[in-house]
């Protein structure tokens, strides 16, 4: 089963990633994740991919596919945050064919901006075990301190609202190419990603066409 799961930044597609994952056995592939790693070890990759990421934008194609090629190996994966857009959807279905391999399903999360916004401004992440809080709904117990591990908690440089707004304007640009794509293909699964985890959770269960898995 090979799954890719779209939304926009914030849409909480990182959480139910995680929760597909765990549920279908499905290894999970998160771009952001990787980029993150090398960020944080300053290697030559994190370097040349740390400016577009502070700043809202997309990483150049030809970076990301040098990366993601090494990553598509399984028979059962879920996509978090790639592709993209069509150019990486199309670099994507050479890649899966070469290796005699195809998609399933392109889920998508769909949520409004102020939803967003509302979300992203407001989340904190540890910088010791990466855990994710919220500062209304989901507070640490004690002020700016990991529950899990009592380390610092931070804001992500691309958190910050003007970002945020930026990250948007990328996703609306981009989406309704790779939509119509998966369309066509007959891929595509919309699922409402308003509401708490477990209630969208439910929803992509529903819907999945779980005779695949
Ligand atoms: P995410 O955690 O998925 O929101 O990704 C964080 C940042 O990593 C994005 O804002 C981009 O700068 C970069 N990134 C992640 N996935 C991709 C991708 N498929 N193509 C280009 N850049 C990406």
């Amino acid at each position: 089963m090979k799954v890719i799961l779209f939304g926009a930044p914030g849409s909480g597609k990182g959480t139910q990633a995680v929760m597909i994952g765990e549920f279908f056995g499905l290894k999970r592939i998160s771009l952001g994740d990787i980029f993150r790693e090398e960020v944080k070890k300053s290697t030559d990759l994190g370097k040349q991919v740390k400016n577009f990421m502070d700043r809202g934008e997309l990483v150049p194609d030809d970076l990301v596919q040098r990366v993601i090629d090494a990553y598509l190996n399984d028979e059962r994966f879920i996509l978090d945050g790639y592709p993209r857009n069509l150019n990486q959807a199309k670099a994507l279905e050479e890649t899966l064919k070469k290796k005699g391999k195809d998609l399933d399903v392109f889920i998508y999360l769909e949520i409004d901006s102020q939803t967003i916004i509302e979300r992203l401004s407001k989340r904190r992440v540890c910088k010791g075990c990466g855990a994710n809080y919220h500062l209304e709904n989901m507070p640490p117990k004690k002020d700016n301190v990991c529950d899990l591990c009592g380390k610092e908690l931070f804001q992500r440089d691309d958190d910050k609202i003007e970002v945020i707004k930026k990250r948007w304007e990328v996703f609306i640009d981009r989406s309704q190419q790779l939509l119509d794509f998966y369309e066509k293909k007959g891929k595509l699964l919309k699922v409402d990603g308003s509401g708490d985890k477990d209630k969208v959770f439910q929803r992509i269960k529903e819907k999945l066409p779980c005779q695949k898995l």
